[in-house]
C-alpha cells in the first residue's frame, strides 16, 4: 500500500522513525499525471533502497507567468494507483501552504547554469527548480533521489546544487523512456492534438539525425545543430525555441564535437512546449 502525506509534519515523523530503523530512502520528485516515465524511476528506487518516497507537487515557482500553471495536468487518484503498482511506500503531495506557507522569501539560484537553454525562454524556471529541489531534499532526506534524463539541464544544474551546498542525497540519472515511435513521455504529451502528435516526432527524429551525422564523422557542432534544425523545420506548425550540441557540464555551445556531446531541442507545437535530449557518446 502506498500512504499519501500531505502534511511536512506528518513526513518528518516518518523520517524520523526511517532514520532511526537505519533504513536507506529513494526519492523521487516529480510533478505528477505520471506516466511510465516516472514509473522507471520509481521502480529504481524502490529497487535500490528500503523504503521509496514519491513526491507529487506543482511547483508554482518554477512556472513563469504566461507558463500552464494552471493547465498543468493534475490526476492524484491515477498517480497513487501508479505508485501503488510499482511499490511505492509514501506518495508526498503537500498543498501550496505547506511548501509556501506566508513570509516565505528564501530562494536557491546559480550563477550561470540557469541562465542557459531552457533559461534563455524561462528565467526563473531553475530557481523554482532549486528551491522546491532543496526544500525537498531537505524534507525527505533521502540517500539517493532519481532523476530522468528527459530533462537535461535540470540534471546538471542539480547535480551541481548538490555539489555545491553539500547535499546528503545522491543525485542519479536514469534514461528517457519513449514511445515506440520514438516520442520521448512527458506529462504535457496529453495536451497535444492528434496532428501535433505526429508532429512532435520531430524532436526525437531530430536528435536522431544530428546523433547520425556525429556518427558518419562530422565534428562542426554548427553543421550538427544545422541538420537537426532542418528537419524540425519539416513540421510547418513547429516553432523552434532552441536547437543545440552543447557540453554535457558546461551545457555551452560546441565548435568541435568531442568524446561526449548532448544534443537539446526545444519546439513549440500550438500551445504545447516539448523538450528532448541527447547524450552523444563517441
Ligand atoms: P516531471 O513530473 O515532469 O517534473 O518529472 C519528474 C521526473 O521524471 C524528472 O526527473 C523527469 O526528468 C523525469 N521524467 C519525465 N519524463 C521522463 C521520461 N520520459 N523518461 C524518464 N524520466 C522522465
Amino acid at each position: 500500500m502506498t500512504r499519501v502525506v500531505e502534511s511536512v509534519a506528518e513526513l518528518a515523523a516518518l523520517r524520523s522513525v526511517w532514520l532511526a530503523q537505519g533504513l536507506r530512502v529513494g526519492f523521487v520528485p516529480t510533478m505528477g499525471a505520471l506516466h511510465a516515465g516516472h514509473a522507471s524511476l520509481v521502480r529504481r528506487a524502490r529497487a535500490e533502497n528500503d523504503i521509496c518516497v514519491v513526491s507529487v507537487y506543482v511547483n508554482p515557482l518554477q512556472f513563469g507567468p504566461r507558463e500552464d500553471l494552471a493547465r498543468y495536468p493534475r490526476d492524484l487518484a491515477g498517480d497513487v494507483k501508479l505508485c501503488e503498482s510499482v511499490g511505492a511506500d509514501v506518495l508526498f503531495a503537500p498543498r501550496d501552504d505547506e511548501m509556501y506557507p506566508a513570509g516565505f522569501q528564501t530562494v536557491v539560484d546559480q550563477l550561470h547554469l540557469p541562465r542557459l537553454l531552457e533559461g534563455k525562454a524561462r528565467p526563473t524556471h531553475f530557481r523554482g527548480v532549486l528551491t522546491v529541489v532543496l526544500k525537498l531534499f531537505n524534507l525527505v532526506r533521502a540517500h539517493r533521489a532519481y532523476f530522468g534524463q528527459k530533462d537535461y539541464q535540470q540534471t546538471v544544474v542539480l547535480r551541481r546544487m548538490a555539489l555545491d551546498l553539500h547535499v546528503g542525497t545522491e543525485v542519479l540519472v536514469l534514461p528517457t523512456v519513449r514511445e515506440e515511435d520514438g516520442l520521448a513521455l512527458s506529462s504535457r504529451n496529453r495536451y497535444l492534438s492528434v496532428k501535433e502528435r505526429k508532429d512532435a516526432l520531430c524532436l526525437s527524429q531530430a536528435l536522431v539525425a544530428g546523433e547520425a551525422l556525429i556518427r558518419s564523422g562530422e565534428r562542426r557542432g554548427s553543421a550538427v545543430t544545422h541538420v537537426m534544425r532542418a528537419r524540425i523545420e519539416r513540421v510547418k506548425k513547429a516553432a523552434i525555441d532552441y536547437v543545440a550540441c552543447v557540453d554535457p557540464e558546461t551545457l555551452r555551445p560546441l565548435k568541435q564535437v568531442g568524446a561526449t556531446s548532448v544534443l537539446l531541442v526545444a519546439v513549440r507545437l500550438g500551445k504545447t512546449r516539448l523538450i528532448d535530449n541527447s547524450l552523444v557518446m563517441l
